[in-house]
């Protein structure tokens, strides 16, 4: 490939021999109908090789936009290459909201849902579950539309970009709110201990974060509709406004003054016009049951020593239960565990792979677009549905235009080791 592509964090240099950017469903048809390999680029901010390909990459940035709101205005209907940041504005114009949004609005939602991304909020489930439409081309060419009627949608979501190229999707949207944002400072880990479910619970979602160089956490971030006053179990409220990443200008972080905003001014972390985290990085996180929270802060805490050091910040969330088959929250109320890492793959790898090892008796199950190294045959058993998954695959994709090495690994198509599916 002449220009040289790289995923948004550039730990990945993609293998792609041609970089295609389609500007029609039909030109999408056209370049499966002429066989793969073929892999989806989304908007890059995947941390491992998923998104890789020695084919073609395409780019779906180039389709026309669509934001086509229902007549009850209970969905939309969204193309494959649209990103959260532009359909939450023209959502909001229309007085519509989506559920929540992950920490950053620069996503495309195609590439989110595909990797089951997700916010925080006890209540709020993650963002592929808000999809109840999906159309795509299949590894045939052939163009399926699957509702919420067919139950292979549920397997076809969280899709890792498995069954086919996802051209539109329909999602689910409520009516406009708005939200106060709040960050304090300091929570200890006496209070945590006591308060976990409460603390995580008390807003409409609510984000710890740590660096591990102590127990307790350096921040705590609540986005909710009813203002607050005075301390946050035990810790103050923040002096200033804060960014998630010890050092980072806290001017590319939303709104923290309790002033009521629309929905997505709040719920993102980062705003569209900054880079969002620290620009320099790797993630990782891992879901536990929601139950074992606090079983997992101590594994994390057994092995800080060695988290510390290649950490520049860590984030505890909480995510509702769904029935997608290959989500992390798959029938489990989760926390969610989120490391943002040092840009060193060679230094941070074994770290992930220590953390594995301790949150293992938990039954951590990894999210799909960042750095973990589990080995297939555990990831395939953390879940129910993976036999159904691997079967829709076959069905949808029967000669693997749209496999990749990751891919390969993570299905079981060859004796892949985790490491294949780290950065
Ligand atoms: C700074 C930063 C902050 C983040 N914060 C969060 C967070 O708060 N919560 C969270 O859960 N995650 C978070 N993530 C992870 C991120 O949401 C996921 O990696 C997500 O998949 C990124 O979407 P993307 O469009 O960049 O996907 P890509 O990385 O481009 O692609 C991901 C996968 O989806 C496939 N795909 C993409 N588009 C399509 C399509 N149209 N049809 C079929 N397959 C497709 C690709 O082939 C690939 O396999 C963060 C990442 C970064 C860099």
């Amino acid at each position: 490939m002449n220009e040289r592509v790289t995923n948004w964090a550039g730990n990945v240099v993609f293998g792609a021999r041609r970089l295609q950017r389609p500007a029609s469903v039909e030109q999408v048809a056209e370049l499966v109908a002429a066989g793969g390999p073929l892999r989806v680029l989304g908007s890059g901010h995947s941390f491992n090789r998923m998104a890789d390909t020695d084919g073609d990459l395409i780019s779906l940035a180039g389709l026309p936009r669509i934001v086509e709101i229902s007549p009850d205005r209970r969905s939309v209907r969204v193309d494959g290459g649209i990103r959260y940041g532009d359909l939450a504005v023209r959502l909001y114009e229309e007085g519509l909201a989506l559920h929540n949004m992950a920490s950053l609005p620069h996503i495309s939602v195609a590439g989110a849902v595909a990797t089951a991304t997700h916010g925080s909020g006890v209540r709020n489930a993650n963002l592929a579950t808000a999809v109840s439409g999906l159309e795509l081309i299949d590894g045939t060419g052939r163009l399926v539309t699957l509702t919420r009627d067919d139950p292979d949608l549920l397997g076809a979501v969280v899709g890792l970009g498995a069954p086919g190229i996802v051209t539109a999707l329909t999602l689910d949207v409520v009516p406009a709110f708005e939200l106060r944002q709040y960050v304090y400072d300091t929570v200890s880990r006496a209070a945590i201990d006591d308060h976990l479910a409460e603390m995580l619970a008390d807003g409409y979602s609510v984000s710890l974060f740590t660096d591990w160089t102590g127990l307790g956490a350096n921040h705590a971030w609540l986005k909710r509709a009813e203002p607050m006053a005075g301390e946050w179990f035990g810790a103050r409220r923040a002096d200033g406004p804060r960014h998630p990443v010890p050092g980072m200008p806290p001017v590319n972080s939303t709104d923290q003054s309790g002033d009521p905003g629309p929905w997505h001014t709040r719920l993102p972390h980062f705003r569209m016009e900054f880079t969002p985290s620290s620009g320099a990085e790797l993630q990782s996180e891992w879901h536990v049951a929601a139950a074992d929270g606090l079983a997992a802060l101590d594994a994390v805490a057994s092995v800080r020593e060695r988290v510390a050091p290649v950490l520049q910040v860590c984030e505890i969330r909480a995510i509702a239960a769904d029935e997608l088959w290959l989500s992390p929250n798959y029938r489990r109320d989760s926390v969610a565990l989120h490391f943002t890492w040092i840009a060193d793959t060679e230094a941070v790898l074994p770290v992930v792979a220590e953390l594995e090892s301790r949150l293992a008796p938990l039954h951590p199950r990894a999210h799909w677009g960042k750095v973990f190294t589990t080995p297939p045959a555990v990831l395939a058993a953390e879940y129910e549905r993976f036999g159904d998954f691997q079967d829709l695959v076959r069905r949808y994709d029967p000669a693997g235009t749209f496999r990749n090495r990751w891919l390969d690994t993570v299905l079981g198509g060859v004796q892949g080791k985790g490491d294949d599916l780290g950065g």
